[in-house]
């Protein structure tokens, strides 16, 4: 790794890697050992505004680059990625604790980002009407903003921040990122292999940090849009503050993913699939299944083997194979979701499995085996917040239509599945269901990059979504031209 000492991490500003002005720094921790692997600066409001002024600097060039040759770079950046896949993906198992499995499954869906990016000539495309009018044609044109800044989270290390900027610069806009503190090492790598593929300096900036850096940015008047994903209370504080301050915004958020499983769904593969949904990743993941509402008829027979085969599950260190739930990311988000355990024992809920208590538990590292919970009801915490970790609640409901009714209740909308075998209660599903991403017999339905990823309700502030042709409209503003020649 030669982005950063193991010590202290810089910021990439103007080309080169750069201290932070701030003094105080945070221990970024290896979850599955709990060792130090290195210290994050929280960055200051002097940090953004060297960042800010530098991109702003760099767009009056990079603005000018003729489309397919931005797009030539980020095939350049696209064979560097590829070719350095399976060391992200061990630097996104060493910083988030998810097992090298999941990882792997991070670098490729971010990789598909750059792969859309690099189409840019085609999806920044305008369109014209010759003649709408005797002797009249109309036009429209797209063109970059400016500055954006993107704010990401620990779990994505590496797919989020490529949700953001390959598009945005592939636009024609300079682009300062702001990674969670909590997994910076990766953004570290995503920006070097960048640079080594010869964008211009300024053309993107990285400044670690936590609050400071994001209300800096949020503030700052030479930023013109703000990409968030992160939790629902500070996607509402971004949303508000950033266009409070005339930016434009998306803030995609939280969730409480359910699943209704049907009398007729397919039961060793539903199971298989709510399985892998709701603790792959520890459970740490915007799309996770956190719920299932399951029909009465087929609830015994779905729970026994659900149990059955989550007691099979291996708990440890994600490097390892044989590991299915790796860490949680922080000792106090373990803390915090062993709180929602202990609320939803004294709510009444039955604790059918019991991830606090793990065989062979690691010695090290901040662990919390599969857990699940039965006869959960729509009043109890653990069915309405977010508990982001291996935690699956059951409600058990009478039919298609209780399930929907139920899910729609949740105050998030991110996705949403059914486990069916009939066409009819699929149609039914998406037609009814809030949720913005929907799945029919797909346990995690992350659109892919061509498409646009956003929620509903709770889980997204703002207008546009991102990737796909969500993401091009978002970072592109356009001009309708009306012209006549004599
Ligand atoms: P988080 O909200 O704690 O942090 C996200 C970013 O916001 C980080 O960069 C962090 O530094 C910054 N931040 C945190 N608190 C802040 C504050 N008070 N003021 C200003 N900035 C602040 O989220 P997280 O724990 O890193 O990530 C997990 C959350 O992200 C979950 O809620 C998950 O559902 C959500 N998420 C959503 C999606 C989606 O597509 N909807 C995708 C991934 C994650």
């Amino acid at each position: 790794m030669t982005t950063t000492s193991m010590e202290q991490i810089r910021n990439w500003i103007d080309g080169e890697w750069v201290a932070s002005t701030g003094t105080e720094t945070e221990t970024v921790p290896n979850p599955a050992t709990g060792e130090t692997i290195a210290y994050v600066p929280l960055s200051t409001t002097k940090d953004v505004d060297h960042a800010v002024k530098v991109a702003k600097k760099a767009f009056e060039t990079w603005a000018d680059v003729p489309v397919p040759n931005r797009a030539r770079f980020l095939f350049t950046y696209l064979q560097k990625l590829q070719a350095n896949k399976e060391e992200l993906a061990q630097i996104i198992t060493m910083e988030s604790g998810k097992t090298l499995t999941d990882a792997r499954g991070e670098v490729q869906r971010g990789v598909e980002v750059v792969e859309l990016a690099t189409s840019a000539p085609n999806l920044m495309m305008g369109d014209a009407l010759p003649n709408m009018a005797s002797g009249i044609d109309g036009s429209i044109w797209r063109y970059p903003l400016g500055v954006v800044a993107g704010i990401t989270p620990f779990n994505f290390p590496m797919m989020v921040p490529l949700w953001m900027f390959p598009l945005a610069i592939a636009c024609g806009n300079t682009f300062v990122l702001k990674a969670s503190e909590r997994t910076p090492l990766l953004a570290g790598e995503l920006v070097r292999l960048f640079h080594e593929s010869g964008f211009p300096k300024g053309v993107l900036s990285l400044v670690h940090g936590g609050k400071e850096v994001v209300n800096g940015l949020l503030e700052h008047p030479d930023i013109k849009a703000i990409s968030f994903v992160g939790s629902e209370p500070v996607a509402k504080h971004v949303y508000e503050t950033g266009t409070k301050h005339g930016k434009r915004v998306q803030a995609l958020a939280g969730a409480k993913n359910h699943a209704v499983v049907m009398p007729d769904c397919h039961l060793e593969k539903t199971v298989q699939g709510v399985i892998g949904a709701a603790f792959g990743s520890s459970g740490e993941r915007c799309m996770a299944c956190s719920v299932v509402a399951v029909v009465d008829e087929v609830a015994d027979a779905f729970i026994e083997l659900l149990v059955s085969e989550t007691r099979k599950l291996k708990v440890g260190d994600g490097r390892y194979e044989e590991n299915f739930v790796g860490p949680l990311i922080r000792e106090t988000h373990k803390e915090r979701v062993l709180s929602y355990i202990d609320s939803g024992i004294s709510d009444g809920a039955k604790l059918i499995v019991d991830g606090r208590k793990m065989e062979d538990e690691p010695a090290v590292g901040y662990y919390l085996g599969a857990t699940i919970f039965d006869s959960v009801s729509k009043d109890m915490k653990i069915w309405q917040e977010e508990i982001f970790a291996p935690v699956l609640s059951i409600v058990r409901v009478k039919d298609l239509g209780a399930g929907i009714e139920l899910t729609n209740q949740s105050k998030f909308a991110n996705g949403a599945v059914i486990y069916t075998a009939s066409g009819k209660s699929a149609q039914t599903f998406r037609d009814k269901i809030d949720a913005g991403m929907i799945g029919v017999n797909v346990n995690v339905p992350a659109p892919m990059a061509f498409f646009s990823f956003a929620g509903n309700k709770a889980s997204f502030y703002g207008d546009l979504g991102t990737n796909g042709k969500d993401g091009v409209q978002f970072y592109t503003r356009k001009k309708v031209v009306t012209e006549r020649w004599f």
